[in-house]
């Protein structure tokens, strides 16, 4: 059993439901462990973009890097995600940010995720579930860190 950190965002219809639906998915592999409360946040990329609603969940998976983003893809999928321009709006976007303590920089996977560092939207959630992430999450720019704000509490 590995433990992935799985960062969740919409910014599509209702993206709070979005999210949290998508929480629901991930009971299909594996067990989630924690998932942390929901955040709004400002849209990076192109602007005039609904706010994104994030979040970060705590999985303990059986399967492997590879098919866990393939599966991670498939609820995208079936959530009805369509492949629009890059970082535009999303009904759906599930990032694998760490697997265990693993690193590896493949095509088309990178872990821990390549902007994790960078982004308040995904270690303000995941800090929250996983203290190894909070001294990332401070060291962020102050303007960062207020870009992303607590809406609700426990996404699942
Ligand atoms: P982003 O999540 O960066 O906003 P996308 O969801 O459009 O953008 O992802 C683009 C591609 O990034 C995916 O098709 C996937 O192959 C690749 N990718 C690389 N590393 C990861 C990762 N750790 N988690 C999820 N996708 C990743
Ligand atoms: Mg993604």
């Amino acid at each position: 059993m590995a433990l992935a950190r799985i960062g969740l965002g919409s910014n599509v219809g209702d993206a709070a439901a979005n999210v949290r639906r998508a929480i629901d998915a991930l009971g299909a592999l594996g067990t989630v462990a924690a998932c942390s409360s929901l955040y709004r946040s400002e849209p990076w990329g192109p602007p005039d973009q609904p706010d994104f609603v994030n979040a970060a969940a705590l999985l303990q998976t059986a399967l492997e890097p590879r098919a866990l983003l393939a599966a991670l893809k498939a609820i995208e999928h079936v959530m009805g995600r369509v492949e629009t321009e890059r970082w535009g709006p999303r009904l759906i976007d599930l990032d694998i940010l760490a697997y265990d303590d693993l690193e590896m920089r493949e095509p088309g996977l990178t872990i821990p995720h390549e902007r994790l560092f960078e982004r308040a939207f995904a270690l303000a959630p995941l800090a929250e579930i996983d203290p190894a992430f909070q001294a990332a999450n401070d060291r962020l720019p102050a303007e960062a860190r207020a870009s992303v704000c607590r809406i609700a509490a426990g996404g699942g």
